[in-house]
């Protein structure tokens, strides 16, 4: 019997394995299945070279526990090792300042792991003591067994054993018994090693018999040798993509589109995408691509590793070209990564023009689905937008799909004002916005439905693509001046008239927001008052609400909206004649008196205009405060008589309130008046 010490440069490795590799302790058992799978597909090669002639026989990697003995085992048929070669493999464990790299690494101990091709010691982690027991394939070899109880000391001797393979026989320390339960090793293999190219067997398959499920004695196989990314497509069912992505996500819905990546120059990967059916909350979607080098999970967190906006798609990667083993940061500098990112987002935009190619209508019934991922690609990823730009879908109220282009001849001869732009009505709300929206139909106008959740987002981006191209909310104005196009309509009340109808619509207004009174010369078949927040506005307030930052001053303002009056609406004319009967005499006798006094004012005002302060006569000045005070008072007197007349006639609230209701905007008290009001009218 042999002792020695591993040679490695610190003292003693174990204790800095076990201090810092904490987080992650169960990848152990990755790594001991994985050198299994390892040496059991080189032998594997060896057999298919001729160099190695004996019966390949069973090559099942075994996993089993003894919770007597608190020993895990795994075992394998594979190449085995010689004495000469646990020296070099196991004994010569190369840790050049191990120490100081630990220190910096010590909350990635998957860094760790593979940085030193510690895999094997990774058993330190969950074991007092680890015997190796082994036998080379090779002719005429010795079994060797090693021991290590967890200090640099080992043992090596020559033992017994029969079989060709390695047996690794873990001693589970005391805070490891964890690893003795059957469930959690099911679940350990269950996570990493699902797919792992050869056969690994746990425990056996059970069955029911005399009420009760007994073994069979036959070995349980907990993996998918031949996972399907590993498949020719050209063989594959679209059925059996469903059932794949089944299998990965069983409590997901059906998912809308699958890509299968396949690539071996200049890197390799294969895998397996999914474009999955989004909830409303994105964030719970994200991260969902499994990450595994040569079919060994190794994460489910690929940031880094595919663009941000494709962390919402589900499915595997397989690639041995991604650097596992390095940090986060050291990985998104990776030019290989970079390339492999880029590869991704181009076969997914690829996979999306080609259905929507060959199969539009398939992909208009899914956008509304879809939309999401391609709009978030689209803002987030500019190589994205470019391929996007040719399928990316507008829908419009209707629930008819155009692309950017169609859409643009659909509405460029209606809808181009007399600046030459293009405006593009939407909408945010189809039930909140109707009136507007039938609105603008009326004229013949699109409406898109713009509701999404980054539509806003959108929104202001294809305003910066497209050119001379505006996007307007639907209500953002009265629709002759959506689109401005330079026509004017007569109006059938005048400029004094809309003078006098000011301070009656005001007095009738709800005070918690600013209003606008402005009146407007409409076609009188049109709405007699319109409730609109101008877009700058709104998207303004819009911003805020999203927590923009520096948008406090418009966030601050209050809701500020224009009251627009119909002048040649049949209702606002009929409010203008009752006031013409009733105060019209009345107003008349103010406005009489107040004239010569502004006359009077004026002139003064004029005979004074050049000369300073100092030089006005005292006279002059007392008189023109006199006419001041006179002409405010006799106004404030039209203003109330006015307001009073406003508050009296009910068809004037009840147009304010027909108008805040089209907006959404009548609610509590003021609405259960207008309801009763309403029934009083009729
Ligand atoms: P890595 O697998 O990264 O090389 P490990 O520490 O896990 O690092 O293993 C070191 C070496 O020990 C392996 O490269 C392999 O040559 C040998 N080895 C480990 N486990 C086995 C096994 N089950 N059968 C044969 N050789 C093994």
């Amino acid at each position: 019997m042999q002792t020695g010490k591993i040679g490695v440069t610190t003292e003693n490795i174990f204790p800095i394995i076990k201090k810092f590799l904490y987080s992650d302790h169960e990848i152990f058992l990755r790594e001991l299945v994985s050198n299994a799978v390892d040496a059991t597909q080189k032998l594997k090669t060896l057999a298919n070279t001729g160099d190695f002639k004996g019966e390949l026989g069973d090559i099942k990697v075994k996993v089993s526990v003894d919770s007597e003995k608190k020993t895990l085992t795994i075992s394998d048929r594979g190449i085995g090792m010689t004495q000469d070669e646990i020296e070099k493999y196991i004994n010569q464990i190369a840790l050049s300042s191990a120490e100081d790299f630990l220190e910096k690494y010590k909350d990635q101990s998957n860094a760790i792991i593979g940085h030193f091709g510690l895999g094997f010691y990774s058993s330190f982690m969950v074991s007092e003591k680890v015997e190796i027991h082994t036998r080379s394939y090779q002719d005429g070899s010795k079994a060797v067994k090693w021991t290590c109880d967890g200090t640099p000391e080992y043992q090596l001797e020559e033992s017994q054993k029969e079989d060709r393979g390695t047996d690794i026989i873990l001693h589970i320390d005391e805070e490891s018994k964890e690893f003795l339960e059957e469930h959690r090793i099911n679940q350990l293999l269950t996570k990493y090693c699902r797919f792992l190219p050869v056969e690994i067997a746990f425990g056996k398959v059970t069955e029911w018999k005399d009420g009760k499920q007994v073994d069979t004695g036959e070995d349980k196989i907990v993996n998918d040798t031949h996972p399907l990314w590993t498949q020719k497509p050209a063989e594959l069912k679209e059925e059996d993509y469903e059932n794949f992505y089944r299998s990965l996500y069983p409590m997901a819905d059906d998912p809308l589109f699958n890509i299968h990546l396949n690539v071996d120059y200049p890197f390799n990967l294969t895998g397996i995408l999914y474009f999955p059916k989004i909830s409303k909350n994105i964030e719970i979607q994200k991260n969902k691509i499994q990450l595994y080098c040569n079919q060994v999970f190794v994460t489910d967190s690929v940031e880094g590793i595919v663009p941000e906006f494709l962390t919402m798609l589900h499915g595997v990667i397989d690639s041995p070209d991604i650097p596992l083993n390095v940090s986060r940061s050291y990985l998104q500098s990776d030019s290989n990564v970079k390339k492999i990112s880029n590869h991704i987002t181009k076969k997914v935009a690829d996979r999306l023009s080609d259905i929507f190619k060959n199969e539009r209508e398939k992909f208009e019934e899914k956008w509304d689905d879809l939309k999401i991922f391609i709009e978030y690609g689209m803002l987030t990823d500019e190589k994205f937008y470019e391929k996007a730009e040719k399928f990316a879908l507008l829908k419009n109220v209707d629930g008819k799909y155009f692309t950017f282009e169609e859409y643009q001849k659909l509405t460029k001869e209606n809808q181009t004002d007399k600046n030459n732009s293009l405006v593009y009505l939407y909408t945010t709300d189809l039930e909140k916005q109707h009136s507007f929206i039938e609105a603008a139909q009326a004229k013949g106008y699109d409406v898109l439905a713009m509701d999404g959740q980054f539509d806003m987002h959108f929104v202001n981006q294809l305003e910066q693509k497209f050119k001379d191209t505006r996007f307007t909310r639907v209500d953002s104005d009265i629709v002759d001046k959506l689109i401005e196009k330079g026509e004017t309509k007569e109006s059938k009340l005048t400029a004094a008239q809309q003078n006098h109808l000011t301070p009656v619509f005001r007095s009738q207004l709800p005070d918690k927001a600013n209003y606008i009174v402005t009146f407007e010369a409409l076609s009188e078949d049109e709405q007699p008052i319109l409730i609109t927040q101008t877009e700058f506005l709104r998207r303004m307030k819009d911003m805020q609400a999203m927590g923009g930052g520096g948008m406090n001053f418009y966030g601050g303002l209050p809701d500020s909206y224009n009251l627009v009056v119909n002048t040649n609406h049949p209702h606002v004319l009929r409010i203008n004649e009752e006031l013409e009967k009733e105060i019209g005499e009345e107003i008349r006798k103010i406005e009489d008196k107040i004239a010569p006094l502004a006359n009077n004012k004026t002139d003064l005002e004029k005979a004074n205009k050049d000369k300073k302060d100092e030089e006005v006569k005292q006279e002059d000045k007392d008189r023109i405060e006199e006419l001041s005070k006179k002409i405010s008072d006799l106004e404030k007197k039209k203003e109330e008589t006015l307001s009073n007349f406003g508050t009296k006639t009910k068809l004037t609230k009840q147009l304010i309130d027909l108008a805040l209701l089209a907006n959404g905007m009548l609610k509590g008290e003021a609405l259960t008046r207008f309801v009763k009001r309403s029934i009083e009218l009729i």
